[in-house]
């Protein structure tokens, strides 16, 4: 099982991935140890966890099988012929090469977060290709192989969005997943106003765009004002300008009070007609 060039995981072993020390875990810290090669390389665990495991497996099945695994070689186009992809260009070591396929051509080459003209063509403005914490290798070029060839492509202006922060003097753009995940997390930064709280659906994240403040909106013909108290749940959406904002709390709780003591009497004993022809309510 022990490939000199892949170790395998456990799921406790993604602790140390996920940044539990492995010192802290006597298991997990003598197979460290002990993996003296790894340790010979460098500091980093050989034992490989989430995306890298499965990678990782389907890396040893391919040496298992023999099959070459070229890098630094990308796709370049795809050839037809008689109305059938007969096989893919690449570009090795400075050459253009024909890979013939008997059967056919899988891509897996990712999507165009990297590529500037994809994403001014297809993406909300404003964009940026930096501003992607995905591999820097996607630069659609799949896509655009596919579509010179005449393939149909739909959902382009849709993608799987999260904020990212783009720190000074740091190469790759840090995505936030646990820092906005949560409800009720609010990122503050002294220099914006906060937009938006709570948790939004991810897949809307990058299709809106802050226009104004502290304005107000009309939402199905009702205009919202920002102080404006809100109460919604299944039975549909109050809105209470906030100047009576006081005497309408003052009011429900006074009914709520009443409503209380008419179910204590009835609990109590009294007949439930009597009950409501004393209290007159519900
Ligand atoms: C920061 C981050 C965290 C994520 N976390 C999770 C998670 O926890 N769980 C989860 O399920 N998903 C997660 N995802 C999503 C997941 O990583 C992707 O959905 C998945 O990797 C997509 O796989 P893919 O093979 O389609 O593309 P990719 O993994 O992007 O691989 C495409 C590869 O093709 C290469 N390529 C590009 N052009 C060419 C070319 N011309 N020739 C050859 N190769 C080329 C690229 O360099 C790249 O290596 C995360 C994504 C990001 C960005």
């Amino acid at each position: 099982m022990h490939n000199p060039e892949i170790m395998w995981t456990t799921l406790e072993d993604s602790l140390c991935e996920l940044g539990e020390s492995p010192f802290w875990h006597p298991e997990e810290s003598s197979l460290y140890w002990l993996d003296i090669p790894g340790r010979l390389r460098g500091r980093r665990n050989r034992y490989l966890t989430m995306g890298s495991a499965l990678i990782g497996r389907l890396r040893h099945s391919l040496n298992d099988r023999k099959v070459p695994v070229w890098l630094q070689s990308p796709l370049v186009e795809l050839i037809v012929e008689n109305g059938r992809v007969r096989g893919a260009v690449v570009e090795r070591a400075g050459r253009r090469m024909l890979i013939e396929a008997r059967k056919g051509v899988v891509m897996g080459a990712g999507g165009f977060e990297h590529n500037r003209e994809m994403r001014e063509r297809y993406l909300p403005s404003p964009t940026s290709a930096d501003w992607s914490a995905s591999s820097t290798g996607n630069t659609g070029d799949a896509i655009r192989a596919g579509m010179a060839i005449g393939g149909a492509v739909s959902l382009m202006d849709r993608a799987w969005w999260i904020p990212v922060i783009c720190a000074p003097g740091v190469d790759r753009p840090w995505a936030l997943f646990a820092e906005r995940s949560s409800p009720g997390q609010v990122i503050v930064d002294q220099r914006f106003p906060v937009f938006a709280r709570f948790a939004t659906p991810i897949d809307i994240v990058g299709a809106w765009r802050a226009e104004a403040f502290g304005d107000p909106v009309v939402i199905g013909g009702q205009l919202v004002r920002p102080d404006d108290l809100v109460l919604a749940d299944r039975d549909g959406v109050i809105l209470i300008d906030s100047s009576a904002a006081e005497d309408v709390v003052a009011a429900a709780e006074a009914k709520m009070a009443t409503e209380g003591e008419m179910v204590r009497a009835i609990r109590a004993g009294v007949d439930p007609q009597e009950a409501y022809m004393k209290y007159r309510v519900f």
